[in-house]
């Protein structure tokens, strides 16, 4: 095992990989920005280094800085945690080639997943089943892309490649409309990701976003733990996940799950993954694959009973996987809602100081969050301040836990979105499950409708 891990990352992940590494008996080495350096993680790790100034430019996707960090320290791995350079391709090859572990896949495997024509192309292989589009990227033709989009069938969604985050997309519902949504994405893409490369998907008017969490080992063995529904978004992004996904067959999920390993295996996937679909009709579609541990992984270890992301680093220490598929049992549901600091109707950040923070208890309630009372949070960064984690025996259980530990939550001296949280878990179709991806953002029009009356 590992004797030193430096966590290449902030907030609530960079603490809960110090969890897993103080578990595992590991010594730490926090690197934070000049922002974050009262950070509750910061001094909790054994060791400390300041590698920049807020801007995440100029410190967390600095890399000259991170990995001049672990050699000072003499850290022997690095974890990335999610975002900032999590997906980069080139800072594990370069942290593997200054001689450390990168805790995650081989850089190959992150650059192959990262580019999400080459991940279709890969997973169509593989025999994962993908959302109907394009043949990988769009040509320049514009009548060929015209003729791309009838054969698809309106609506289509235009996507950057090197897209994440869910910026880079744009819906399409008729053809006077394709060329120029194109152009835009295109130089979206190309000012945000720095790659101009876009395909086009049938934009799917119903489907839900359900996710298989994958680990794999470095001598071919993989596992698949359970399901997520994510189908809670706004803009893309999740609000709500949880596990298992409701009104789903066990036998319908293990067969997409079975293909993900498969997957897995086959591209020699290493470390912890996870494949996104899309679910219509009984039917799955590949989406992207996302090749670190991500926000929701909570609800998964909850219900399998299984760390995450101590398994990260046991397996990039060389760890043989030590249980098999059949050992996985699904056990009880979890909820896991995302708590930000934002206005809860007109979703501005509100950064600031939080005077008086109570998080809720009690039975099958777990807070990962790295804030306290009198902490400030940075307006340098993403606006998430805490994950709320209910687990019940039964769906219903979670539910009605959650609502109560959103109740007792208090978070004063910013704004968050817990109003938001607490109407959606009293919302007869989130209690109902099973609602689309496009659910939140009608609720939410509809408010903003009846608002203006
Ligand atoms: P990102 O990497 O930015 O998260 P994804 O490809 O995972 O992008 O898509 C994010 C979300 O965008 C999905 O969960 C879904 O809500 C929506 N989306 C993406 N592709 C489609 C599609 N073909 N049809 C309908 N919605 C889509």
């Amino acid at each position: 095992m590992f004797e030193k891990v430096l966590i290449a990352n902030r907030g609530e992940i960079a603490l809960r990989v110090l969890r897993a590494c103080r578990e595992l008996g590991i010594r730490t080495v926090a690197v934070h920005s000049t922002a974050d350096a009262e950070a509750k993680y910061v001094k909790l790790a054994d060791e400390s280094v300041c590698i920049g100034p807020p801007a995440s430019q100029s410190s967390y996707l600095n890399i000259p800085a991170i990995i001049s960090a672990a050699e000072v320290t003499d850290a022997q791995a690095i974890h990335p945690g999610y975002g900032f350079l999590s997906e980069n391709a080139d800072f594990a090859e370069r942290v593997e080639k200054s001689g450390f572990v990168f805790i995650g896949p081989k850089a190959e495997t992150i650059r192959l997943m990262g580019d999400k024509v080459s991940a279709k192309s890969a997973m169509k292989e593989a025999g994962v089943p993908c959302v109907p589009g394009s043949e990988g990227a769009l040509p320049e033709d514009p009548q060929q892309i015209v003729k791309i989009a009838r054969e698809i069938g309106y609506p289509v969604i235009i996507k950057a490649a090197g897209g994440g985050g869910g910026r880079g997309m744009r819906v399409v519902h008729t053809e006077a409309a394709l060329l120029n949504a194109v152009t835009m994405t295109r130089s979206e893409a190309q000012a945000a990701f720095g790659n101009p490369m876009v395909y086009m998907e049938k934009f799917l008017e119903n489907p839900r976003h359900i996710e298989i969490q994958v680990l794999a080992d470095n001598y071919r063995n993989a596992v698949w733990l359970s399901e997520r529904d994510c189908s809670t978004q706004r803009r893309h992004q999740k609000v709500i996940e949880e596990a298992p996904a409701p009104g789903l067959h066990r036998r319908t999920i293990a067969r997409i799950g079975e293909r993900c390993a498969e997957a897995c295996r086959r591209i020699g996937y290493r470390g912890a993954g996870t494949f996104e679909f899309l679910y219509e009709n009984g039917e799955f579609y590949f989406i992207e694959m996302n090749t670190r541990v991500q926000v929701e992984h909570p609800v998964t270890e909850l219900v399998t009973g299984i760390d995450i992301v101590s398994a990260q680093i046991r397996i990039a220490a060389g760890e043989k996987l030590w249980f098999r598929q059949r050992d996985v049992e699904i056990r009880g549901h979890a909820i896991e809602c995302r708590i930000c600091a934002e206005d809860p109707f007109k979703f501005t950040p509100s950064p600031g100081k939080i005077v008086n923070w109570h998080p809720p208890g009690g039975p099958g309630i777990r807070v990962d969050s790295h804030v306290y009372s009198g902490y400030t949070v940075p307006p340098h960064y993403d606006s998430m301040i805490a994950k709320l984690i209910s687990y019940g025996e039964t769906r219903d259980q979670a539910i009605r836990r959650m609502r109560i530990a959103l109740s007792e939550m208090m978070v004063e001296g910013i704004k968050t979105n817990i109003p938001l949280h607490q109407d959606l878990l009293l919302d007869q179709n989130f209690i109902d499950g099973g609602a689309s991806i496009h659910y939140l953002e009608e609720k939410l029009a509809a408010r903003e409708e009846a608002s203006r009356k």
